[in-house]
């Protein structure tokens, strides 16, 4: 029998996916169930994105398009990029994927040797890690705990980029914690990163849209232009325009790496279909009062979660101030008992309040910090209300 590649064995299933699988068992077996557990917008794109994909469908030529995107693609999305703040681009300094994972998995091949250093923050987006594996690189994981609201802080940087890592990759805002880096604290980090010149820096900011409390979106190259010759920008339309399916990633970055996306993309996904394609132009230079709309939805969400789970002794969460999610640390429980079963850890805790109230939360421990779980908190409010109710009474039953 011949044996499967050893990468492959390097490559775990998604921890993720195998909490919000058992939600979905008990759901079909006629549980009540209310799900935290996937990172998914529970929106749809303005229905000018339909339009366009409906016009596109109409005179569909049927034929591969371009590795690096079609260019009224890249214009797009260079417009875009420009009122984030990004300036000075040009259609060689982007490339189009499968998503931002297709996007991330090509910048871990274009850009690490087996064996060259990553370095990225925990709690992290668990792909990073997997990625990594796949792709044979060695993982120096920051930890950066709930006592500093699970941020880097730039004598942890420092301490990683003096080892001389090939890859930095940073995630703002994040997954899993909703952490958003301010202005000065990017300005500080971006300070360190002019120090080693010998890393290229990944900016996986897709949730750049929705940031809450007027603390907006900054990037590395913001507060450091000269970092612009090895710094990444990764973008996508799933999370801002609600569009996961629709599968559309693209960086912005040094001419040498967009060659380099573009050329693996010859190779592996020759294009983006011409629909898909319309449908991300129309996303990216549409109105955006469905982005505006559901960041104001989610921070007010936010809040919603945030007073739940104030009224738990012990649970602390730093207040998330983007993306949709929390990240409460949640160790106080262990070693407690909820009808008879033991909590020993962040999966035992997830595994009885999935069985007991018909919560699903994702373990910390999916995300490198296994004091925590994720709550994502993107269903209707006529859920979110009762499932933060099951949790708050969940605690409470504990002893
Ligand atoms: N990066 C982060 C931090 C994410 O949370 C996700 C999806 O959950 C992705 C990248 C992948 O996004 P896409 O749907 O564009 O592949």
């Amino acid at each position: 029998m011949p044996q499967l590649a050893q990468r492959v064995g390097r490559a775990k299933p998604s921890a993720i996916m195998v909490i919000a699988e058992k939600a979905k068992q008990l759901k079909a077996a006629g549980r009540d169930i209310i799900s935290f557990s996937i990172g998914v917008p529970n929106f749809l794109p303005g229905e000018h994105v339909y339009a366009a994909a409906r016009e596109a469908l109409s005179h569909d030529s049927g034929q591969y398009g371009s590795n690096r995107g079609a260019e009224v693609l890249l214009d797009a999305f260079l417009k875009h990029i420009e009122a984030l703040g990004f300036t000075g681009y040009a259609r060689n300094n982007l490339s189009v994927g499968i998503g931002a994972k297709q996007v991330l998995y090509n910048l871990a091949e274009a850009l690490l040797n087996e064996g060259e250093e990553i370095c990225f923050a925990a709690p992290y987006w668990t792909t990073y890690h997997d990625i990594a594996d796949i792709v044979g690189a060695k993982v120096n994981v920051l930890h950066c705990g709930p006592a500093q609201n699970y941020k880097l802080t730039p004598e942890q940087l420092e301490g990683a980029l003096a080892r001389k890592p090939k890859v930095f990759l940073f995630n703002n805002p994040s997954n899993p914690t909703g952490m958003v880096y301010t202005r000065e604290e990017i300005a500080a980090l971006a300070d360190v990163l002019a120090k080693y010149p010998d890393t290229w820096i990944v900016t996986d900011d897709i949730y750049n849209s929705m940031v809450f409390d007027g603390i907006g979106y900054h990037n590395f190259v913001f507060a450091k232009p000269e970092l612009r010759d090895r710094l990444i920008f990764v973008d996508s339309v799933s999370k801002t325009y609600g569009m996961p399916g629709w599968r559309v990633g693209l960086i912005a970055g040094p001419e040498s790496v967009a060659k380099a996306i573009t050329t693996l993309n010859s190779n592996h996904i020759t294009s983006v279909p011409e629909v898909i394609t319309a449908a991300a132009v129309a996303a990216f230079s549409g109105p955006q009062d469905v982005p505006q709309a559901k960041c104001k939805e989610f921070a007010h969400k936010r809040d919603i979660v945030l007073a739940a789970l104030a009224k738990i002794p012990g649970v602390v969460c730093p207040r998330p101030q983007g993306a949709f999610y929390a990240f409460p640390d949640v160790s106080g429980a262990f070693g407690k008992s909820h009808g008879g079963k033991l909590i020993g850890n962040d999966v035992d805790l997830c595994a009885v309040l999935l069985e007991a109230k018909g919560v699903a939360c994702v373990p910390g421990s999916a995300f490198g910090e296994p004091r925590a779980m994720r709550i994502s908190y993107t269903c209707p409010t006529a859920q979110l209300e009762p499932g933060l109710a099951r949790i708050v009474e969940f605690f409470a039953e504990l002893n």
